[in-house]
């Protein structure tokens, strides 16, 4: 194996993978000929076709997750070689697995931010921020998750007036008070149940199902209280059995 350079005596860095010795001065470069390099061919053959799988243009998440396995097949083969190309090839496996697996990452990030889930993308992202261009996707999920809250945010307030006027028509059949003294209340549980929503993407999910689950019990609530003048606990009780009931008969007739 080359010690220097043919041509100008500079130091040489051995490409394993490739077979190729490179000046590091003047970066010509030479076959690797060696004959101990020879016996690690079938190992050399996969970690080849490892690298340029995972460094094809436009490299999938499928094609990069083989090439770690192939690297890894191809250490595992050298495992019991101890001579010197052995140890450098090995170690340049190593390498090249460790780069796919943080590439792994960053396609799975890129994945998650072309589902426009910015929240999520960012955190991907973040454990691989030196990888490519992993800072500016930060900073564009940043800026896009902002957007996506400006406009959610007058579905958050709508949510924060449904979800609360239901929640009065329930108290009010309870204790049947006044219109007026519900006028304060109303406004900042509103108001708090808006916000939290905005802030909180996860929460703004489950008040929307809930507000939507409760809408026909809710109707259901009104009409028997009022038209038909149950008590609360009857009312209650009968306006989830009967919405239950109506639900689940909708679903049977539309599987038939
Ligand atoms: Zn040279």
């Amino acid at each position: 194996m080359l010690s220097e350079c043919k041509i100008c005596g500079g130091s040489i860095k051995n490409d394993f993978i490739n077979g190729i010795s490179i000046c590091q001065n003047c970066e010509n470069r030479w076959d690797i000929e060696d004959p101990e390099y020879k016996e690690y061919l079938p190992a050399v053959e996969k970690a080849k076709k490892a690298y340029i799988l995972s460094y094809s243009e436009n490299a999938s998440s499928k094609d990069v997750n083989q090439a770690v396995y192939l690297y890894k097949t191809a250490i595992m083969q050298c495992s019991s070689k101890t001579g010197i190309i052995a140890k450098g090839f090995t170690e340049q496996c190593e390498n090249e697995k460790n780069i796919a697996e943080t590439n792994l990452i960053y396609l799975k990030a890129k994945d998650i931010f072309n589902k426009e889930d910015y929240e999520k993308a960012v955190l991907e992202f973040k454990k691989v921020e030196d990888f490519k261009d992993s800072q500016e996707y930060i900073s564009k999920c940043q800026k896009l998750q902002q957007d996506q809250k400006r406009k959610g945010l007058p579905f958050n307030i709508f949510i924060g007036i449904l979800f609360s006027l239901i929640l009065f028509i329930f108290v009010n059949g309870k204790l049947n008070l006044n219109i007026y003294v519900y006028i304060l209340p109303f406004i900042v549980v509103s108001a708090l149940l808006s916000c939290a929503g905005y802030k909180n993407s996860t929460l703004s999910g489950v008040l929307t199902l809930l507000s939507f689950a409760m809408f026909l019990p809710t109707i259901v609530f009104v009409v028997l209280l009022y038209v038909f003048h149950l008590n609360f606990i009857s009312a209650i009780v009968s306006a989830f059995a009967l919405s239950v009931g109506f639900t689940i008969a909708v679903l049977l007739l539309s599987e038939r």
